[in-house]
């Protein structure tokens, strides 16, 4: 893999090789990390950063829910995301701002310092070239998510991505495209990365944050573009068996942005492609980066 060049860790900008930390640090041995995964668009007026201040914003609520002492202010670590895209010279791309514990203690409720970074790198489609256009074929997962009262879904912390990694590495191994899971209920909840969308006559429905699910920022921004446009969203607990009901589905999160799904379980979705709805809500969605959708909510942060 070809890295950038620069990252920022810990209050300076660093060449990416010297971003390093050590192996005995709390995180890399007890999850004990929270982050954020947010795009740049390249878009007429400049490089955008999409809903950067929700996304850091989530970052800190993580680090509440943890006790996470976070060392550097939400400021910092926004202006850090602007100067990642800029110094490394990026338009469309993934960021990563990052928080962990790091070196200062062994046992489970040690506070050690807690390390910051933000990292970005050119991002194309998350879950493969063409799946925006052709949609995957998903399967559900034998894993299921944790039940509410374990590990907080709401916070994107880095445990919680030992869920995500049996799911996807499931899916993968067994030849589908992505993963979706269910929750402890034994209703739907989201996939392995992404939160999901039904369609039904027309409307939306999506499954609720009580489905032990993350609260996706892509999920609000599909929620309010669909409404201002006149489509219905409903959220509601939803069966496993409406997966193979509906007339479109599709999974969103900043990284599959919207991935139509053609096929669950090898059951065809609908007519087998992106369907009319999905196909509006990519539209309105990347047309807020080549500005046909107007950014009403002040959602682009020019770097
Ligand atoms: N669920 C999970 C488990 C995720 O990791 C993500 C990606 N952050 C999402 C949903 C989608 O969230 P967002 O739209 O905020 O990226």
């Amino acid at each position: 893999m070809q890295y950038p060049e620069w990252i920022w860790h810990n209050g300076a900008i660093k060449r990416w090789e010297e971003a390093t930390t050590h192996v005995m640090a709390h995180a890399l041995h007890y999850g004990s990390s929270v982050f954020e995964g947010i795009r740049s668009y390249d878009t007429p007026s400049g490089p955008a950063i999409f809903r950067l201040i929700d996304h850091n914003t989530r970052m800190y609520a993580s680090a509440r829910i943890y006790d996470m002492q976070m060392p550097y202010g939400l400021d910092v670590i926004n202006a850090a995301c602007r100067e990642v895209i800029r110094r490394n010279g990026l338009t469309q791309a993934y960021l990563r701002p990052f928080a962990f514990r790091g070196l200062g203690g062994f046992g489970l409720s040690a506070d050690t310092p807690v390390e910051m970074s933000v990292a970005s790198w050119f991002m194309g489609p998350y879950l493969g070239p063409g799946v925006l256009e052709t949609g995957i074929d998903a399967c559900v997962s034998s894993w299921q998510r944790c039940a509410p009262n374990t590990i907080p879904s709401g916070a994107k912390a880095g445990g919680n991505y030992l869920s995500g990694q049996l799911i996807a590495r499931e899916a993968r191994r067994l030849g589908f495209g992505e993963g979706i899971a269910l929750a402890s209920t034994g209703l739907l909840s989201e996939g392995a990365g992404e939160n999901l969308f039904l369609v039904f006559d027309g409307a939306l429905h999506t499954t609720p944050v009580s489905a032990a699910l993350l609260n996706g920022i892509t999920r609000h921004t599909i929620i309010t573009l669909a409404r201002e446009a006149g489509i219905d969203v409903v959220e509601r607990d939803l069966p496993r068996e409406y997966l193979y009901l509906c007339d479109e589905l599709f999974m969103c999160g900043t990284a599959a942005e919207i991935t139509p799904i053609r096929s669950v379980d090898g059951r065809q979705v609908g007519a087998g492609k992106p369907g009319p709805v999905t196909r509006r809500m990519q539209e309105l969605f990347f047309g807020l980066f080549d500005g046909s959708t107007p950014d009403r909510h002040g959602w682009l942060e020019y770097v």
